[in-house]
């Protein structure tokens, strides 16, 4: 990978990024005691701009989510928006980018706790594609292993190490020769894909497990709820059984980075004819106009990285 002209938030400073390091003895390194986020900025050829997608959002977010591990962030919401813009602004993007903001436990320090520690601020940005490139649809596998479970590390946290579980589930999946996998919570109830929330459509309902299943609370989730119900495609948010995955008229996971991704295969059962289903179709399309600011609604949720 090229460093040339990339650079990262570290410290309190835009520093080049090849100068953004953190030594082997921090304790978030050690013991995965970290909130991290990630926001996605498309860019508009029409206006020539760079817009991050609902980044109040994502900000908010990551704040509530820093409380959870007693991280005491030394900035506003408004500041940290504020340095994204002027990161991605200084790399001078002219396509799909990601952002990856972290607060993470920084003092140097061997034992294990949340309490007595600095709290740094880091972000950095990735040119972006597609996260899973198959239009046609993605083959997905039930995970051997079980999501965590909110008292044990609560996966609405987006908690650095608990993406240990993911990264588990992922990798099993990739062995396996699928795509990704669907983590069942503790009690056998399905919770959502290894980094995305699930949907599922039965008799033209759109449904998604609750966020007390051990989900992350995404905001890819609560956009297509919305876009969902504007469509007037009734939505119900309830547990969803493992066999409800396989006799579903359509599946698709959905986030940031994966956006919505429709699965066409669950465990070897072909979900309908294979196919992406065609709310999920209606969907992905609103959701990609939407958040490439194609519609010019939601100015709000658009927030624009280059001046003029
Ligand atoms: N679940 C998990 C476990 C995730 O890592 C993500 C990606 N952030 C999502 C769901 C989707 O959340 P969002 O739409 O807010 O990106």
């Amino acid at each position: 990978m090229s460093f040339e002209n990339r650079y990262a938030f570290f410290q309190g400073e835009i520093v080049p990024i090849e100068q953004a390091k953190v030594s082997i003895m921090t304790a978030a390194f050690n013991y995965g005691t970290g909130i991290f986020e990630g926001i996605r900025a498309y860019w508009n050829d029409e206006h020539e701009q760079l817009y991050l997608f609902r980044l109040q959002e994502h900000l908010e977010r990551f704040f509530r989510n820093c409380r959870i591990l007693l991280l005491d962030v030394p900035y506003t919401e408004q500041q940290l928006g504020d340095v994204a813009v002027e990161l991605l602004r200084k790399e001078a993007f002219k396509t799909d980018v990601y952002v990856r903001p972290l607060a993470y436990k920084a003092t140097c320090a061997v034992g294990v706790r949340l309490h007595d520690l600095e709290t740094e601020v880091s972000m950095f940005s990735v040119p972006f594609g597609k996260y899973i490139d198959k239009p046609g649809g993605i083959s997905v596998m039930v995970s051997s292993w079980r999501r965590l479970e909110d008292n044990t590390i609560p996966a609405r946290g987006k908690i650095t190490g608990a993406y240990v579980n993911a990264a588990l589930a992922k990798t099993e999946a990739h062995l396996n020769g699928l795509d990704d996998a669907l983590l069942l919570c503790q009690d056998g109830r399905v919770s959502e894909g290894s980094a995305a929330n699930l949907f599922i459509v039965r008799h033209g309902n759109l449904i998604t497990p609750p966020v007390t299943d051990d989900i992350l609370e995404g905001i890819t989730r609560a956009t297509l709820m919305g876009l969902a119900v504007e469509m007037g495609v009734p939505v119900e948010e309830r547990p969803i059984d493992r066999t409800e995955l396989y006799v579903a008229d359509e599946a698709f996971l959905c986030g940031t980075a994966m956006e919505v991704t429709p699965i066409v295969s669950v465990e070897h059962r072909t979900i309908s004819d294979g196919k992406p289903g065609p709310i999920t179709s209606r969907l992905a399309t609103r959701y990609e106009a939407l958040a490439r600011g194609r519609e010019g609604v939601r100015p709000e949720w658009h927030t624009p990285v280059y001046e003029g």
